[in-house]
C-alpha cells in the first residue's frame, strides 16, 4: 500500500526555535525525534513569506501570480486543482484539521478533502470555533490540543484499507502568542538570550528595513506584551523587557506543538504506521524572533525565508539525514505525489524532494530560487513590496516598492532599491554591497539569474 502522510504545518514557527535546528533558546525533544529518526532540511524556503500564500503554494504546487493568492488578503479559488485533489483520486482518503485561512464559504472552503474541520480565519488560542464540513462548532480547550484531539479522532475512525493523507495545521506560535496554561510558566527563572543582530541600526540597507513596523522597542502592542511595561527602565532595557515578554510566550506556545506532535508521533507507533508513514513538520514560514529587532516576517531575509523541515519516513530515509540542497515550498506537493505513486502534473512548478531524502539530489537540482512578496506596505507592517534571488552564496533583493494593484497594499509607491548580501561574509545580512565596485560582476550574473527565474515561473515584470 501507498504510504500514509501526516503533514504538520504551523504558523509562523522559525527554525531557531526548534532544537534539532539550534537549541540556543528552546529545547523541542518530539520535533527532534523526527530530525533524529528522519531527515532535516537545512535550506527549505519560502517563495512569499507570509501565512495565507505559503499555504496556498503547497496545496496547488503553484506560485502566488499563479495560484491567485499573492498577498494575505486573498482568497483561494478551490475550484482549481490541488494536491488533496490528486491524492484522492490516486485512492487516498484525506483531511485537514485546523488552520485554513484562505477564505471561507462557496468556493473558498478546502476542497479536496474527505473530512475537514478548520479555524475560521486566524482563529483563536482558547476554546476555538472551529468550521467542520460547513458547520460552525466551538471547541473548549486549548488550540494545539484540539487540533491534534480533532487529527487523532479522525485517524481512529479512518478506513484502515486505504492509505490517507492528514494535513494538520496549528494556529500556534502565531501573533498574539498565548500559552497554554501547563506551559504558562516555562522559563519564568530563565532569560533567552537575545539575538546577535538584536540592535539592528538597519544602516547599509535599503531604505525598506527602517520603514518596516515590526520593531521589538515600538511596535508591540500591549495585547502582544500582556503586562504593563515596568517603570524606570532606559530604552535598552525596556527593549530587552519586551523581547523576553515577546520570545518567552512564543516559546510556551511552541512548547505546546512539541508535546502534541509526540502525542501524534506516539499514536503513529503504537498504531503499527511508523514504518509506513510519512510524518512532515514545517511552518508556513520562518519569523524574527528578534532578529534585526523584529517579530514578524515578510521580508526576504533569511530568518523569515527559512523554514523548517523534517520528515520521518523509516521505510526509504535513513534517520540522522541532513539535506543541504535547496527546498522550496512550491516542491512539497510534488513531493507528496510522488510518494503517492501519482502523476505530477507538468503544470506544477516545484519538483519532487523524495530523491533528496533517501541521498540522491539529482546533479541538475536547483540552486537559486525566485521569491516575491507582492503586499506593499500593509497598513500594519508597512514592508515594501520587493523580489529576488537566492543562490547558494548570494542574495539579490529589488524593491519595486509598488502596490501594482494587489489586494491589502496601500497605492503609495516608494523609490526602488537594490540589496545585495554575500551570505558567507555576511551571513546575518546587515552590509548591502549592491553598490560595492568588488561586487560589480557578481549583480550582473545575479540580475541574469533573476531574469531566468522569473521567465521560469511565469512571472512577468
Ligand atoms: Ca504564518
Amino acid at each position: 500500500m501507498s504510504p500514509n502522510i501526516i503533514f504538520i504545518m504551523s504558523d509562523d514557527h522559525a527554525a531557531a526555535a526548534i532544537s534539532a535546528y539550534d537549541g540556543r533558546i528552546n529545547q523541542t525533544p518530539h520535533l527532534d525525534r523526527l530530525a533524529k529518526e528522519g531527515v532535516r532540511f537545512d535550506n527549505c524556503f519560502c517563495t512569499n513569506s507570509i501565512c495565507t500564500p505559503s499555504r496556498a503554494v503547497i496545496l496547488t504546487g503553484l506560485y502566488s501570480h499563479l495560484n491567485g493568492v499573492k498577498t494575505l488578503a486573498d482568497k483561494i479559488d478551490g475550484t482549481q486543482p490541488n494536491v488533496a485533489k490528486m491524492l484522492q483520486a490516486a485512492g487516498y482518503q484525506t483531511a485537514i484539521v485546523g488552520k485554513w485561512h484562505l477564505g471561507h464559504g462557496g468556493v473558498h472552503d478546502p476542497t479536496g478533502f474527505d473530512y475537514w474541520n478548520v479555524l475560521p480565519n486566524q482563529g483563536e488560542y482558547f476554546d476555538p470555533p472551529m468550521i467542520e464540513m460547513g458547520e460552525k462548532k466551538v471547541f473548549p480547550g486549548y488550540a494545539t490540543d484540539i487540533i491534534t484531539d480533532e487529527a487523532l479522532r479522525w485517524l481512529s475512525g479512518r478506513d484502515r484499507s486505504r492509505p490517507f493523507y492528514l494535513m494538520v495545521h496549528h494556529k500556534a506560535p502565531h501573533r498574539p502568542w498565548e500559552p497554554d496554561e501547563k506551559h504558562a510558566h516555562l522559563y519564568d527563572d530563565t532569560t533567552i538570550p537575545e539575538p546577535e543582530t538584536f540592535n539592528d541600526d538597519y544602516r547599509n540597507r535599503a531604505a525598506a528595513a527602517a520603514a518596516a513596523r515590526m520593531r521589538i522597542d515600538r511596535d508591540l502592542k500591549p495585547q502582544d506584551l500582556k503586562q504593563p511595561v515596568p517603570e524606570g527602565l532606559d530604552p535598552q532595557q525596556e527593549k530587552s523587557w519586551k523581547y523576553q515578554r515577546y520570545i518567552k510566550d512564543y516559546l510556551r506556545c511552541v512548547a505546546s506543538i512539541d508535546d502534541n506532535v509526540g502525542r501524534l508521533l506516539d499514536y503513529v507507533d503504537q498504531e503499527g504506521l511508523r514504518d509506513n508513514t510519512v510524518v512532515i513538520y514545517t511552518s508556513d514560514q520562518g519569523f524574527f524572533l528578534g532578529d534585526h529587532g523584529w517579530f514578524d516576517k515578510r521580508f526576504m531575509y533569511e530568518e523569515s525565508l527559512r523554514m523548517p523541515f523534517l520528515v520521518r519516513y523509516p521505510s526509504e530515509v535513513a534517520p540522522g539525514t541532513v539535506v543541504d540542497a535547496m527546498a522550496l515550498n512550491v516542491d512539497f506537493a510534488p513531493t507528496f505525489l510522488d510518494f503517492a505513486g501519482a502523476a505530477i502534473p507538468s503544470t506544477m512548478q516545484g519538483s519532487s524532494l523524495r530523491p533528496l531524502m533517501q541521498g540522491k539530489t539529482p546533479d541538475s537540482w536547483q540552486t537559486s530560487m525566485y521569491y516575491r512578496y507582492w503586499m506593499h506596505m500593509d497598513r500594519v507592517h508597512g514592508v515594501y513590496a520587493h523580489y529576488g534571488v537566492r543562490t547558494l552564496r548570494y542574495k539579490l533583493i529589488y524593491y519595486y516598492a509598488q502596490a501594482l494593484g494587489t489586494s491589502g497594499s496601500t497605492d503609495d509607491p516608494k523609490p526602488p532599491e537594490w540589496e545585495l548580501f554575500d551570505l558567507e561574509k555576511d551571513p546575518f545580512e546587515m552590509r548591502n554591497v549592491f553598490d560595492d565596485p568588488s561586487y560589480a560582476e557578481v549583480v550582473v550574473e545575479l540580475q541574469r539569474e533573476l531574469q531566468r527565474l522569473k521567465d521560469k515561473v511565469q512571472d512577468p515584470e
